[in-house]
Parts: C-alpha cells; structure tokens; sequence
C-alpha cells in the first residue's frame, strides 16, 4: 500500500477530533513538542496527528480514519524503540499511554493490561499481590511493544519469555473490526502477536499469568576490564549448567559515579554480571558461593530485595531523552575467539552510559518449540545486544561508529538474526533472518488481517501483494 498522506482538510480534522474522548495534537498545539518526543533523542519525526486515545473506541476511531484517509499510522506504547517505531512522519500516532490500567485476580493468578502501560505500573500492582510477570530490566520500558517482540529480561531462565506468559490479547484490526485472539480463538492471530511485533493490529489489552515471586536475591558482581577474557570464560560456562532460577546477564560497563558504588571504582570501565536469583530465598547463599568465589569480583553488590526494586534499578541511569544507537544478535555459543573480540571492543567504550550486555535466554525460554510462536530463536542461548549511548547530541556520531565496529566484529559468530526489540530500522533482510523458517507463516497472517500493510511502522513483516 503506498500511502500518500495528502494534506488533510481543517474540516476533517476537526470531524475526527469531534468523535475522540482522548485529545488530538496537531503542530500548533503547545504540547505538540512534548508529545512527538520518544525515549531515544535520535530520532526527531514530526506526525501530522498524535491522537492521545481514552479508551478502545478512540483506537478504533483512529484506525478507521488513517485507512481512509490513506495516512501512515503508527502505534505509541512506552515509546521506548530503538529505530523510533512508535511515531512517525506525517500520519497519524496512536498514543496509547492514557490506556495504562492494570487489574489483578488473585485466584486466576493472571493479570489484564492495558495497551498503553509501562512495566514499572505492572509490577506496582502485581508486587502488592505477591506476583509477577516475566519482563524486561528498565521500569520505564513499554509493555505493548516489548510483549509483541517477544520480552526477555531477569526472569527470562525460570519463567520463559514475556510472550510464554501471554493468555490472550484484543486486537483492534486493520478494518476497524475488534478479535479477542488465545489458544482457542483467532490462533493464527495469537501466534502471530507472540513475536511478531505490531504488525497485526491495535493490542488495546494483553493477559497475562503470573508467578508467585516477592523478593529476589540479585544485583551485580563487578571485576576488573583485566580480568574480562577470564571472567567471560567462566561466565559462559557457568550459567549454562546453573539452575534455571538463577540468570545473570554479561556486561561491558562503566560504574556509575556515585552510591552505591564505593567511590574508588567510579566512572572506571569494568566488566560485570547483573544477577536475579527467584528460587527459594533459603538456597541463595549456596548459588552465590561459586560466585562471590571466582576473581573474586572487585565487587559483590548482591542482596535480597523486592522484585520491582531490581526491575527499575537502571531506571536513573538511564532517564528518556539520551541519544541511543542499537545493534544486535542472537548467539548460540560464545567461543574463545568471540570472546577475544569482546574485551577489544568492550574495552572502547566511548562513554559512560555506552554499554554491551549478554542475557541468557535458555531455560524456560528454551521449552518452547521453535515453531510454537512467532518468536523463532528458541535454539539462541544469548540475546547480545550493543548500545552506545549518551545524554550529548554531539556524541552521537562516537557512539554510532563504536556500536556498529563493536557489532561488526562480533557478527560473524552470531546466529545470524537479532532480536527485534533490539534492533533500530535495519531493513528486511533483517527482519527475515531474524524469523527464520516462521516468516513464511507470518507473511500468511499478515496478509489475512492487514492485507494492505496498514501497521508497517514496526520491523514490517510484507503481506504478499
Ligand atoms: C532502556 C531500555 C531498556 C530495554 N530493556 C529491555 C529488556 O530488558 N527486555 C526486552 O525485551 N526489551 C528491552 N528493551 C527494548 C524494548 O522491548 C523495545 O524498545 C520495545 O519496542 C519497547 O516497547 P514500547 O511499547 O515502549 O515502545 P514503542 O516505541 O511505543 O513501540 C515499539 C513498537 O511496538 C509497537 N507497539 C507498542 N505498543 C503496541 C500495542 N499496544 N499494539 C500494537 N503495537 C504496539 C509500536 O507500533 C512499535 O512498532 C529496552 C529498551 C530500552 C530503551
């Protein structure tokens, strides 16, 4: 479909704000500014519209006016993206961040989101009940765009992916009309959404099943850049046979310049592995012996606390509105070769909030059949992921060349594909590898429920023509 995004009529315009609850923005209006502005300060688009949607019949409203309108639509959750997936040029935003409720049953042990809400508003609420749903590692973090892509993060060993947690979800489609999609209705639709990003509609509310979890033992265990080749070593090895309610994602990083950091280690470059233990609180201290052991780590900042205390522990050091640039892959093995190249280019890290992180994404992750979902990586034992980051527009180049060197180096040792949550705008062949033997399938789906492509800005899966 090409889409032409004629100029629209002041008339049109004020017939489609006339039937929303939620407010529309357009360029002259005062919070226009504030409400174009995604999580990335890279990305700098200016939409025609931003419809701040109330409530599903907004959603549906607007869906309706982008296709006849001919308008390129895009969707907002947590605004969160890389590539700046939730906006657009011209066209018309559905901003879904007024769509942010949260309710828990207890007894069913589940819990219904909303389509615009944030994780740190998810685990507010589950937390109270003493449950929680797997998802990523950044509070602030969207749950519609992180669910669609799959959501891996410190409860991926034990609990499986985000998407392996997901009961149903209500889809406003590309022609206006609304599906509830599970295991038993509109399933091609449900396997669809459990990978494959926003390319099949509106999620306007996801279910989810939950776990009983309140308090995790974790934090991180930091050494020196000189020790990295070794600590990799091991790492590789001994998260690979630890039990599954153990995960601890790899890092490059520098340490942050202040608590609790002790002062003698800020701002120096160090290697490091963030843990989350959710097993029994009683066998914490025997999984961390061999822990506290190796190096020993210059630092062992692991403890007991809240779940959601982990979950939003990186939220301040990295606050909306710095300059990021992503590259990613999926890897199966990290061989001694791979690993070499690491501490080379973990070493160059061009400033302090630039950063290279490994998470395991085996255990429960791994349950799954490859086919079961859209998500096809089943076999990847680590999502790596590059990103340069920094609050400075002036260092955007810096961060830019280090993440694409760093992530040249390292691909050919990867698995081919990356994750697409990880990814900025990369182009199709892309988004193939990264799904692998289920594009075909995915293609299908696509062309039954958005046959004319109307949800393209994503990792764009093409109907057939
Ligand atoms: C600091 C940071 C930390 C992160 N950590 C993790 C992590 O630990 N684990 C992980 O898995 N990912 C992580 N991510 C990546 C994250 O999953 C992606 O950036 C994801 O796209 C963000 O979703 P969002 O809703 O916030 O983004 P948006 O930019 O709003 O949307 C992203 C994409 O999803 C689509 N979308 C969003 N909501 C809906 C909806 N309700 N219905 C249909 N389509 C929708 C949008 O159209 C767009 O294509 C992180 C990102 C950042 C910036």
């Amino acid at each position: 479909m090409t889409t032409t995004n004629r100029p629209l009529s002041t008339e049109r315009v004020q017939d489609f704000a006339a039937g929303l609850r939620g407010e529309l923005i357009r360029p002259e209006d005062a919070g226009y500014h504030q409400a174009r502005q995604v999580y990335n300060a890279m990305i700098d688009k200016r939409p025609a519209l931003i419809a701040k949607c109330a409530d599903v019949a907004d959603v549906i409203r607007c869906v309706n006016f982008a296709r006849e309108g001919n308008l390129t639509l895009a969707i907002r959750g947590g605004g969160h993206n890389g590539g700046g997936l939730g906006i657009c040029n011209d066209g018309l935003v559905i901003d879904l961040s007024a769509l942010s409720g949260v309710r828990v049953d207890p007894q069913a042990r589940t819990v219904r989101v909303e389509g615009g809400a944030v994780w740190g508003k998810v685990d507010h609420v589950t937390h109270a009940f003493g449950l929680a749903v797997p998802s990523g590692i950044i509070s602030t973090t969207g749950v519609g765009g992180l669910t669609l892509g799959g959501g891996l993060g410190h409860l991926t060993r034990n609990f499986g992916l985000t998407i392996d947690n997901l009961l149903e979800v209500d889809v406003v489609l590309a022609n206006g009309n609304v599906v509830t999609a599970n295991l038993h209705q509109n399933e091609d639709l449900f396997w669809a959404v459990r990978g494959g990003g926003g390319n099949f509609g509106v999620v306007t509310s996801f279910l989810f099943r939950l776990h009983p979890l309140r308090t995790i033992t974790g934090g991180p265990t930091l050494w020196g850049l000189e020790q990295a080749g070794d600590v990799m070593r091991w790492y590789r090895d001994f998260i690979r046979q630890a039990p599954r309610e153990l995960s601890g994602f790899f890092a490059f990083l520098t340490v942050p310049p202040g608590p609790p950091f002790p002062e003698h280690l800020h701002l120096r470059k160090m290697c490091g592995v963030v843990w989350c233990y959710s097993g029994p609180q009683e066998n914490a201290a025997e999984v961390f012996q061999p822990i506290r052991e190796f190096g020993p780590p210059a630092l062992f900042g692991v403890h007991d606390m809240p779940l959601p205390a982990l979950q939003s522990a990186f939220d301040a050091l990295y606050p909306p509105g710095d300059q990021w640039y992503w590259r990613a892959d999926f890897v199966n093995e990290l061989s001694d070769e791979a690993i070499e190249k690491h501490v080379e280019h973990g070493a160059q890290m061009p400033t302090m909030q630039s950063s290279m992180h490994l998470y395991p994404i085996d255990g429960a992750a791994h349950e799954a059949d490859k086919e079961a979902t859209a998500w096809s990586y089943r076999d990847a034992n680590w999502a790596e992921v590059i990103v340069g980051v920094d609050p400075d527009p002036a260092n955007a180049d810096r961060i830019r060349e280090w993440a694409i060197s760093y992530w040249e180096a390292l691909h050919p040792y990867s698995a081919g594909g990356a994750y697409v949550n990880f990814m900025m705008d990369e182009g199709q062949e892309r988004v193939k590898a990264t799904y692998r033997g289920n594009y075909r399938k995915l293609v299908e789906v696509k062309s039954k429920y958005d046959p004319e492509n109307l949800f393209r800005v994503n990792q764009n899966i093409k109907p057939e023509s």
